[in-house]
């Protein structure tokens, strides 16, 4: 099974493919727990080329090629050999991240996005976890973690809610896979629902 996280920045999405990850360790499963953009060594130095330097270093087209050659060696080397061998691959945003933020935020891509997917990629996740949260909730969340990848943190509130509405666009486009949480409680209360809904898919 090959579940994604999504949501916006400072949803809590990373934390809650953790506590899933280690909820299904403790039930004897076997689990890959991967992030994007990285998840296999190349693709973590591709995520060092996009995620630090200059802003504007890349053009958003550029942009969408380092997260497509970084996604294709991912699967590659990653995912793909992963579910061959029948565990879980839990992942920390997939090619939904790519619809939002290269073909929403940077720029108008988004035909180009799905080109290159499906040329590319070809392979969507089974199931696919929105975290939803308020965006100031998470844009708080996001500033005061503050790190080195100072690149994608100077989101204003106007598109953290841009990227909200994209991310509940996007559970309407693909409502096969899309199932959104409210991630505006207790990290507990939010691991339960994310829990269950996994549970429901493996069992
Ligand atoms: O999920 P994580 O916090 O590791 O993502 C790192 C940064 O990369 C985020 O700030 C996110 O906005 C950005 N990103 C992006 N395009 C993607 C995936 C992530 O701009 N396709």
């Amino acid at each position: 099974l090959f579940i994604s996280f999504e949501g916006i920045d400072g949803s809590g999405k990373s934390t809650q493919a953790r506590l899933l990850a280690e909820a299904l360790r403790a039930q004897g499963r076997e689990v890959v727990l991967t992030r994007e953009p990285g998840g296999s060594p190349g693709a973590e130095e591709i995520r060092k080329l996009v995620l630090t330097g200059e802003r504007d270093r890349w053009s958003a087209e550029t942009e969408l090629l380092l997260f497509t050659a970084a996604r294709r060696d991912h699967l590659e080397r990653t995912i793909a050999p992963a579910i061959a061998a029948g565990q879980v691959v839990i992942c920390d945003r997939f090619a939904d991240s790519t619809r939002m933020y290269q073909g929403l935020s940077r720029g108008d891509l988004r035909a180009a996005v799905d080109q290159l997917h499906d040329l590319m990629i070809g392979r969507e996740p089974d199931l696919t976890l929105l975290i939803d949260i308020d965006p100031a909730t998470g844009l708080g969340r996001a500033l005061s973690r503050g790190g080195d990848e100072e690149r994608f943190e100077s989101f204003g509130e106007g598109l953290q809610e841009k990227m909200r509405a994209g991310f509940l666009a996007l559970a309407e486009e693909f409502s096969d896979r899309f199932v959104t949480i409210d991630g505006n409680r207790p990290l507990e209360d939010v691991a339960v629902d994310v829990a269950a809904v996994a549970g429901a898919h493996l069992s």
